[in-house]
């Protein structure tokens, strides 16, 4: 039996192993592989990666508080680890182990199902963390016209000031205040800060929206619940909304597809989710 794993501490909330295990079910592989959640506290990454090395363990997804520290640990970094400065997936290849960002790819594919072009567009992040810079490569990497970062206090990580520099004079770092001010101008703005979240200020939005154009479309990377209050406010102003659950299901279907080198089924994960986060009344609605 292969063993996948998430780990972080706390890792009870993660909802990984229920979507992971629906996807391997379905592709036949639940007699050859299982996906748990494993608590390894600070301090115990390195027992962690031997585990890895001594293939016990055959992959990894990582969270808090580990994303940024296990990078010391990995033989190699793919760009999207090192640009983003964080690791969220682990594997195996030629002997080595690879420190992987799937939230790119995520958010990325999780606008390409909704048929969005990001090319050319005006684009405003909400927030500066991990989430914020897998977004930020994205939006980069699709070649989005101009990007405007608003965080709550100024930016320090020199993964998006390189970032920005290497990009140009396309790139402007604001507080909330000024993303307030630049929003009628934007064709996409990305709330990256937990604002809105189960727990965490969950009936407010990071910003105030009145001023946003109706054209513009509006993404969470929240996914609980489904539709914060941000996305409401959003589509009380006309605006097409897209939820955090697909950037969720996409970074998680990029981990296994790497794990188990095979397609993994899309739909199958996002309604084992769905079915979840119905039955828990975290929809939003
Ligand atoms: P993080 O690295 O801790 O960054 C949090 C960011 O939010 C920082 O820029 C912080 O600003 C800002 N922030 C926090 N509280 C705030 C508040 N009360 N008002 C204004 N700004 C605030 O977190 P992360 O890893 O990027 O995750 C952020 C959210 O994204 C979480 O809810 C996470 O679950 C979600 N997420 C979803 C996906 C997905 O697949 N859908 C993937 C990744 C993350 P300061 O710098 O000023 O502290």
């Amino acid at each position: 039996m292969n063993r996948l794993v998430v780990v972080g501490d706390p890792v009870e909330h993660s909802l990984s192993p229920l979507i992971h295990n629906a996807a391997l079910d379905s592709m036949g592989l639940s007699d050859m592989y299982e996906y748990r959640k494993m608590r390894v506290e600070r301090g115990g990454l390195e027992d962690f990666v031997a585990e890895l090395r001594g293939g016990i363990i055959a992959g990894a997804n990582v969270t808090i508080p580990h994303k940024v520290d296990v990078m010391a640990y990995m033989d190699r970094l793919t760009v999207q680890a090192r640009t983003v400065g964080a690791v969220n997936t682990i594997y195996g290849e030629g002997g080595e182990l690879v420190g992987d960002n799937t939230d790119c790819i995520g958010f990325l594919r999780s606008m390409e199902e909704e048929g969005i072009v990001l090319r050319g567009m005006k684009a405003m992040i909400l927030g500066a963390g991990g989430g914020a810079r897998a977004v930020l490569y994205a939006l980069v990497d699709q070649g989005v016209r101009e990007i405007t970062l608003a965080n709550r206090t100024p930016v320090t990580h020199t993964g998006i000031v390189d970032m920005m520099e290497r990009h140009g004079k396309n790139l402007r770092l604001t507080d909330l205040d000024g993303a307030v001010e630049y929003l009628p101008e934007m064709d996409l703005v990305v709330n990256t800060t937990p604002v809105g979240m189960k727990g965490k200020h969950i009936r407010e939005s990071v910003i105030p929206l009145d001023r946003v154009s109706s054209g513009t479309v509006v993404t969470d990377i929240v996914y609980i619940p489904v539709t914060t209050v941000f996305l409401k406010e959003a589509k009380n102003h006309g605006c097409r909304t897209v939820t955090g659950v697909g950037m969720l299901v996409h970074q998680g279907a990029a981990a296994l597809e790497r794990w188990t080198g095979r397609k993994v089924p899309l739909t199958v994960m996002r309604k084992t989710l769905m079915e979840y986060l119905d039955r828990e009344g975290y929809d939003g609605k």
